[in-house]
């Protein structure tokens, strides 16, 4: 992590956030068709995850923001030593402003507790920061967020890291796991085995809650859930060894 310079002073954007150079430069969309994506020119340089998580509000990294209903930054307590890392915030979410808030943050709570990992030690974020959905009906339906536009919103998740320097980052799910290992990571062959990334010392991927909610059935959910639990149980051992 950590790849592009930083040379402007400590909580300050690398360009103002709002105006509309920057808007042409973070949102090549309407003033720059073609051009590269990035969340980089709204992300200040700082240590604060509050500065950070303030900083978001103004992202035009990509295009999500304008369906969202706000940023959904990370949250946790200074000094987490755990980080998990998940796709993108959902519906619930997305109207609470806060990550991890609905039924899969709820069945993280849960398997969290039943792996052992204290919850006053986590940090949770997701790789993209605004909610992407499409209708069906009244209802907002999670939709897969594009390779471009996670790694548009890539600079946030570098700048959370740095700034809460976990020693463990989970990542939930797959869109995660590539996100921290690169496209090539292969989640069920490669889940539960603590790793090295590129953004972290040590890593783990295993699947997302909200798969474990969608599995067809009771026994699938069960079976899903072990799973979790088990690799979430590798999370601990890892943390209690450092
Ligand atoms: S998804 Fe990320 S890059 Fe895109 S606008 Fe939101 S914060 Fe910026």
């Amino acid at each position: 992590m950590g790849s592009m310079a930083r040379k402007n002073v400590e909580g300050t954007p690398r360009r103002s956030v709002g105006g509309t150079r920057d808007a042409k430069a973070g949102s090549p969309d309407d003033a720059n068709p073609g051009g590269v994506r990035s969340a980089a020119p709204f992300v200040p340089v700082t240590s604060s995850v509050r500065t950070l998580a303030a900083a978001a509000h103004a992202c035009r990294g990509c295009d999500l923001y304008k369906t969202a209903t706000q940023v959904v930054f990370g949250s946790g307590p200074k000094g987490a030593r755990v980080m998990f890392v998940g796709e993108q915030p959902g519906d619930q979410e997305d109207r609470q402003g806060a990550p991890f808030v609905g039924p899969a943050g709820a069945l993280l709570d849960k398997a969290l507790e039943d792996a052992g990992i204290p919850r006053d030690q986590v940090y949770v974020t997701n790789a993209v920061k605004h909610f992407k959905w499409e209708p069906r009906g009244k209802r907002r339906i999670h939709k897969k967020p594009r390779a471009s536009e996670i790694k548009a919103c890539r600079p946030w998740l570098e700048a959370e890291l740095r700034a809460v320097k976990p020693a463990v980052v989970v990542c939930l799910g797959a869109t995660a796991a590539q996100a921290v290992f690169g496209s090539q990571f292969k989640l069920m062959r490669q889940r539960g085995h603590v790793l090295p990334a590129p953004l972290a010392p040590q890593a783990v991927a295993t699947i997302h809650p909200s798969s474990v909610l969608r599995a067809p059935d009771s026994e699938g959910r069960r079976t899903a859930y072990e799973m979790l639990v088990a690799d979430l149980e590798v999370v601990a051992k890892a943390l209690r060894g450092r």
